[in-house]
């Protein structure tokens, strides 16, 4: 089978396109680089439309709609009732850490109804077990595929075997990380070649319109374009030519053994006329 890498751009397939909507939050995580608490910035609905305007350009199957934390955004139910009337087939996901779903009716109904997945962080950090108790079985009652993801440095033992207890319970699936997103002691990475992790996988958009290719990666200088650029399509699927800033300390670093991935498409031969 052809790796999606050595594909044409024209025939490959990005796994999950996320954009940011906001930088608010309602906890301060102390590991999260993401979100700036009461004092971010939410991505206004004119802008978060031309987004899903850029999107049409690429092939993707499924939107992640994150922050932050999304559901603070004053904007939330109409952003996500727009996103899934723009993309009726794809696979509609929220990453959340589930307060507001726990105490807001109005947002849990409009998640309901517009999301396939919920994807919730859940550990001492975000501090919302009793919240996460409380979801759960709604969620799951209502056949939306709910993945609960704790971070390893972050969790007591005992609270992770209750979050696991739980899932099994209502059929959610627990997943534990560690934070690698951040420099947090670990050794630097020996890179040799780019990482391969993430070709075709991940867009991610920030509230101003910056694209990284990697969920890890995001540090100003790690950005490589925007959703603005005239070829934007063209640069999702153009060849990695340099590490990100995060590589060094990610936990996730694949060596590709490639100084360039993905590897340019070989050229098609085309039948002598
Ligand atoms: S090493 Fe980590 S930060 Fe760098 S591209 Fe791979 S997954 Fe992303």
């Amino acid at each position: 089978m052809t790796p999606s890498s050595l594909l044409p751009a024209a025939q490959r397939t990005l796994k999950t396109a996320k954009i940011k909507i906001t930088t608010k939050c309602n906890r301060h995580c102390d590991f999260c680089i993401f979100a700036e608490g009461g004092q971010g910035e939410n991505m206004p609905l004119s802008t978060f439309t031309q987004v899903l305007d850029r999107l049409e350009q690429i092939p993707f199957r499924q939107l992640h709609i994150n922050g932050g934390e999304p559901t603070v955004h004053r904007d939330f139910s109409q952003l996500s009732s727009l996103a899934h009337d723009r993309f009726p087939n794809l696979t509609m996901v929220l990453g959340t850490n589930a307060i507001t779903l726990a105490r807001n009716d109005r947002i849990l109904e409009s998640t309901l109804a517009h999301y396939d997945q919920v994807l919730i962080g859940c550990d001492e950090e975000h501090d919302n077990y009793d919240e996460v108790r409380a979801v759960i079985p709604v969620l799951r009652e209502a056949g939306t595929t709910v993945v609960i993801n704790s971070v390893l440095e972050a969790i007591a033992p005992d609270r992770l075997a209750d979050l696991a207890a739980l899932c099994d319970e209502h059929g959610a699936i627990h997943v534990t990380n560690h934070v690698h997103h951040i420099d947090v002691g670990q050794p630097a990475n020996d890179l040799g070649g780019l990482c391969d992790r993430n070709v075709d996988q991940h867009l991610m958009i920030e509230v101003d319109g910056d694209c990284y290719r990697c969920f890890n990666a995001m540090a100003k200088n790690d950005s490589e374009f925007t959703v603005w650029d005239d070829d934007f399509a063209a640069k999702v699927f153009a060849p990695r030519r340099k590490h990100y800033d995060f590589c060094l300390k990610c936990h996730e670093y694949q060596d590709s053994g490639l100084q360039i991935v993905p590897a340019p498409a070989a050229p098609t031969r085309t039948a002598a006329v």
